[in-house]
C-alpha cells in the first residue's frame, strides 16, 4: 500500500493540504476540548489511517509532505535524511534487498508533488519524545510551523 500511495503522491498531497486546513481551522475547538484529552483517540485514528496508507510508525513529526509521501521511518536504518550510500541497482534497499528504498521512493513521489522541490532540504533530527503522539494535533497547534522555522 505504501508504494501505491507514493504513486499517487499528488492526490495524497491534495488530500493532506485539505486535512491540514481543516485541522488548523479546528484549533479553537480542540483547544476548548483540551489537546491532552484528544491525544489518545486522535492518535489511534491517525495510526489506523496512516498505518494503512503509508506504513506510518507514529514518529509524531510527520515528514510525508517533504518526502514524496514515502514515510522515512520505514527505512531499516531509520534515516531521517537519505538515501544512504547503499541503494542497490533498481532502487532496492541495502539492508532488505527485496524492499524498495524509501528514499528512492521519496524522490519518485516528490516529482509528482507541488512541494516536491523541498525534497533536497534536510529534515530536522527526530525528537524521540514525540513517538506515538499525533502529528495531526501538532499541525492543529501549529507545532510543525515552529519546527519548520527552527529548521
Ligand atoms: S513521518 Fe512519522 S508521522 Fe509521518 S508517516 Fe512516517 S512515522 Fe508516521
Amino acid at each position: 500500500m505504501r508504494l501505491w500511495s507514493v504513486r499517487r503522491a499528488r492526490a495524497m498531497e491534495f488530500a493532506y493540504q485539505a486535512l491540514e486546513g481543516a485541522l488548523k481551522a479546528l484549533h479553537p475547538v480542540f483547544a476548548k476540548i483540551g489537546y491532552a484529552r484528544l491525544e489518545k483517540p486522535v492518535a489511534a485514528v491517525e495510526r489506523a489511517a496512516k498505518g494503512f496508507l503509508f506504513d506510518c510508525q507514529m514518529c509524531g513529526q510527520c515528514a510525508l509532505s517533504s518526502t514524496g509521501m514515502s514515510c522515512p521511518m520505514n527505512c531499516p536504518k531509520s534515516l531521517r535524511n537519505g538515501p544512504c550510500g547503499g541503494v542497490r541497482p533498481g532502487g532496492f534497499c541495502e539492508v532488505k534487498p527485496a524492499m524498495r528504498c524509501v528514499w528512492d521512493q521519496a524522490f519518485v513521489g516528490s516529482l509528482k508533488m507541488k512541494r516536491g522541490r523541498t525534497i533536497g532540504q534536510p529534515l530536522s533530527p527526530i525528537d524521540h519524545r514525540l513517538w506515538g503522539r499525533s502529528s495531526w494535533l501538532a499541525v492543529a497547534r501549529g507545532d510543525h510551523k515552529r519546527m519548520d522555522e527552527a529548521r
